[in-house]
């Protein structure tokens, strides 16, 4: 049964567009999900009640929940579905509905920010460079929070993570940076307001 066409966006104010393998209404709540999930118990909806929010239109209230902030992407709720909803690609379409539209919960403010200095990071350098993520990290948690100490925090690891090769004081850009950006464009497509 489908009440929605893949990709089209849920019936609720907040627009929360999913891809074509997923199919919310598919989901019948025996709660394998919320099961598997290592973290369902710091999270202030289960993974199943996610899921169900979103069957009966409440799409705020699921793009406004912690959870989402909570969740590792380790596709454990995926892989246990019974009826193959991918319950990691809805926390994902819910996370990239909370950037756009501003909502992503305060309470979980540190994750949003390593999220979106991550992605800034990976779209400018097409891979990982680590001190300037951890600049654009720091920078944003200070100024949203005004706790310059948050600068220093965990600066003592440094050393350590050099030591064993953790932490690269020069990185290099993906040399096909093309690709990167047709990625992030039909990302972007595919979460405009
Ligand atoms: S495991 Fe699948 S069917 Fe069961 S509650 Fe979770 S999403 Fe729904
Ligand atoms: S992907 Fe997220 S919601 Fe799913 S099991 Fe892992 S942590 Fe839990």
């Amino acid at each position: 049964m489908r009440n929605r066409a893949p990709g089209q966006e849920t019936p609720a104010s907040v627009r929360v567009r999913f891809p074509d393998h997923i199919h919310i209404v598919d989901c019948y709540q025996c709660g394998k999900c919320t099961a598997g999930c290592p973290v369902s118990q710091d999270m202030d909806l289960a993974p199943n009640q996610v899921i169900r929010l979103m069957q009966l239109g409440q799409s705020e209230k699921a793009v406004r929940s912690q959870a989402i902030w909570a969740c590792l992407g380790c596709q454990t709720c995926s892989a246990r579905c019974p009826k193959a909803v991918d319950c990691a690609g809805v926390m994902d379409a819910l996370r990239e509905a909370a950037l756009v539209h501003d909502m992503a919960s305060p309470a979980r403010l540190l994750v949003v920010s390593f999220q979106e200095a991550f992605l800034e990071n990976i779209r400018r350098n097409g891979r990982l460079n680590e001190m300037e993520l951890i600049g654009r990290f720091k920078a944003s948690v200070v100024f949203r929070t005004g706790r310059l100490s948050f600068l220093f925090k965990d600066a003592g690891l440094a050393p350590q993570l050099r030591k064993r090769k953790k932490l690269h004081l020069i990185s290099e850009k993906a040399r096909d940076r093309k690709i990167v950006e047709r990625i992030f464009a039909r990302c972007s497509n595919r979460s405009e307001r």
